[in-house]
């Protein structure tokens, strides 16, 4: 038990859910929960939720990542949460229907003051732990209002959309397709391949 009470009702469940999965409890993970909660109430959008009114946008990958997915309900398997790799914690958050989107991040003093705050003997993992559990939202995220940079309806294309590759002849979905003179092509053969073939 820690000596205040946790900030919201719902994050003691998805702190279970979420290290359920994940394969143990950690500060990222603490945080990435809470942060989709606090983008979720900004936008007033009800999280966890399951259908795909909510977009996700996460800034890096691991722990945090799963506590995003958690705390929003948005899935890179839904095709409702995303990743932009810019190895930051952070995330943004769309309300598709409106448009309206925020990114939230942690303070960026937010670890100095945690661990200035420690108690004695306590380790940083465990004060981290700790503060990211219950510590109000104030005090430990900004919030951004923010415009996104790209057509929002072109990266969520639509169910159904098929084409095949002129060159690999692999399917393309979502119209990821890139058309050059008088051929399609996937990205891969365009030009865009993250491999060499061996
Ligand atoms: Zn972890
Ligand atoms: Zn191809």
């Amino acid at each position: 038990m820690t000596a205040h009470a946790p900030p919201d009702p719902r994050l003691a469940d998805l702190l279970a859910r979420s290290s359920a999965l994940h394969g143990h409890l950690c500060p990222r993970q603490v945080l990435g929960v809470r942060l989709a909660l606090l983008a979720g109430e900004t936008l007033g959008l009800d999280f966890p939720r399951s259908d795909k009114r909510a977009l996700v946008f996460v800034e890096t990958d691991g722990c945090f990542a799963d506590g995003v997915s958690v705390g929003s309900g948005c899935w890179l398997g839904r095709r409702t949460l995303r990743l932009v790799d810019h190895g930051k914690v952070a995330a943004a958050v769309v309300d598709t229907r409106s448009g309206r989107a925020v990114r939230v991040r942690p303070q960026t003093d937010l670890r100095a003051r945690v661990r200035a705050g420690r108690p004695e003997g306590q380790t940083r993992y465990q004060a981290y732990l700790d503060a990211y559990q219950t510590w109000p939202d104030a005090d430990l995220f900004d919030v951004q209002p923010v415009d996104l940079r790209f057509d929002l309806a072109a990266l969520v294309s639509a169910a159904g959309k098929r084409a095949v590759c002129d060159r690999c002849g692999e399917e393309i979905v979502n119209e990821r397709e890139v058309v050059q003179g008088d051929e399609t092509l996937c990205r891969g053969c365009a030009g865009d391949s993250y491999f060499t073939l061996l």
